[in-house]
């Protein structure tokens, strides 16, 4: 396992985030929206960081898989997201922003609930990866395209309570399947 980002890098680069994020919106209320479990240790931090009003919910989604086994379109519950979204700013909070997917299907879905604006806060963002037309609005850390795990970030339930960021190797990703 190899350090990528070190808890100090981190706790800097978050608190750099936060102040953007604070500077864009002003002391405008705000609707922060995590998505999935793994946002939560970044949406907490973000919690602490920023000044101004701010409604807080945690989203899931679900992708199932089609009959061929290829990924299918994601499933969102929003029946509970409406009230904190209709007529607000809403900032959608993702744990790694890879191929992009996960937002662009989100953000169409969030929209129909009549949100004053709705923009993303990644915490890690992999280069050269993206598939779709869509940038974050903040980004807390560019990395490259290896495999991450740390601060939300799981790996077979694994690795989630790490202080920092670290990239598997495919051979540590191939050992934990063998334990
Ligand atoms: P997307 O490809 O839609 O941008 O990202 C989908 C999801 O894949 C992310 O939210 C994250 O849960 C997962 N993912 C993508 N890359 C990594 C990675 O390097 N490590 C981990 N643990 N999850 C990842
Ligand atoms: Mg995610």
């Amino acid at each position: 396992m190899k350090t990528l980002i070190d808890e100090n890098q981190l706790q800097d680069g978050i608190r750099r985030f936060a102040d953007e994020i604070g500077r864009s919106y002003t002391d405008k209320p705000l609707t922060l929206v995590g998505v999935r479990i793994a946002s939560v240790l970044v949406l907490a931090d973000l919690i602490r960081l920023l000044d101004m009003p701010l409604r807080v919910e945690l989203l899931k989604t679900r992708r199932y898989q089609q009959d061929d086994a290829r990924p299918g379109p994601l499933a969102i519950d929003l029946a509970l997201l409406s009230t904190a979204v209709k007529g607000r700013n809403v900032l959608l909070v993702d744990d790694i922003f890879d191929t992009g997917h996960t937002l662009w299907e989100l953000i169409p879905q969030v929209d129909e609930l009549g949100p004053t604006s709705v923009r993303t806060a990644v915490f890690l963002r992999k280069q050269d990866r993206s598939e779709v037309s869509l940038k974050p609005d903040f980004v807390a850390f560019n990395i490259p395209n290896e495999f991450v795990v740390g601060y939300g970030l799981h790996y077979r339930d694994q690795y989630r309570n790490l202080p920092y960021v670290a990239a598997l190797t495919p051979e540590e990703r191939a050992e934990e399947l063998n334990r």
